[in-house]
């Protein structure tokens, strides 16, 4: 059975109201149960794609589709039942004296009763390993939690596809990995904006390039992010581990995850 649309952007171009031109125009289609990666310098339109499409914003041309339903003022409830965004910055996400209240909140906004809020909260939180904690103060969680803890705030609204805004950024090492098994385990559409690009390769075989307001280039992940001269001239690093550099090391390696079973 051929794989059904979950998100496209047609000719999608968005202009701030002073001018400024962040996405010119876009066209990419995302099916269900795809992992793509949208990467690109600062500046480059990302962060303005993903206020896009929970309709914090809308198209200044083009159109944004989500499950075939066209993002206007008429659909927007209707669409933020479908697509839940993580905010990079976990503070914009938790507001409330507890976790389980943080994360009972879209649920309860949704129309579920206290209870069933309450349940969606617990086993949100369970999916992210952060149970024990749903009666903590989230202001003073550490950085790995609250990042796995506003994942938990937009999961416990049962999206269909999930957008996350760099859920890697100012991590230490093990919560980076802890956050990454995490959204590698989600059986759910992802869009992941991030800078992490071995993140990318873990997690998304799909990637988008965007560099102001445009796709230069969109297609296989490990294609893309070894193209020297397409990363350098958007601003881009080749990630360590596709670098020659990596790979004269690990001549044999059939993977970067064999290469580092033999260091
Ligand atoms: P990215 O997330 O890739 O860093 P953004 O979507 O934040 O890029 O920004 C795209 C462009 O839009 C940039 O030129 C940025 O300066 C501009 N921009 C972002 N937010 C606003 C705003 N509120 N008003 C005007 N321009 C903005």
């Amino acid at each position: 059975m051929p794989a059904k649309e979950a998100l496209s952007c047609q000719d999608l171009g968005y202009t701030y109201p002073d001018g400024t031109v962040a996405l010119r125009k876009v066209d990419f289609s995302i099916q269900t149960g795809d992992s793509v990666a949208l990467v690109g310098p600062n500046g480059a339109g990302k962060s303005t794609f993903a206020l896009l499409t929970v309709g914090v914003i809308f198209p200044s041309r083009g159109s944004l589709r989500v499950f075939g339903m066209e993002l206007s003022r008429h659909t927007l409830r209707e669409i933020r039942r479908h697509v839940g965004l993580v905010f990079q910055d976990a503070e914009d996400q938790l507001f409330m004296p507890t976790l389980l209240e943080d994360v009972s909140f879209g649920p309860l906004n949704q129309g579920l009763s206290e209870d069933q809020a309450r349940q969606r909260g617990l086993e949100s939180l369970a999916a992210v390993g952060l149970e024990e904690l749903a009666e903590r103060f989230p202001g003073h969680l550490s950085g790995g939690e609250k990042k796995l803890a506003s994942l938990a705030s937009i999961l416990s609204m049962q999206p269909q596809i999930i957008i996350l805004d760099e859920p890697t950024a100012g991590l230490d090492p093990r919560a980076r990995r802890k956050v990454i098994e995490q959204l590698a385990a989600l059986r759910l559409t992802k869009i992941v904006i991030s800078h992490d690009l071995e993140m990318v390769l873990d997690l998304c075989p799909r990637t988008i390039l965007l560099d102001k307001g445009s796709v230069w280039a969109d297609g296989d992940t490990t294609e893309i992010l070894s193209d020297k001269e397409t990363m350098d001239s958007h601003g881009l690093e080749v990630p360590y581990s596709l670098s020659p550099d990596h790979r004269h090391r690990f001549p044999l390696a059939g993977s970067r995850h064999e290469a580092e079973h033999k260091k």
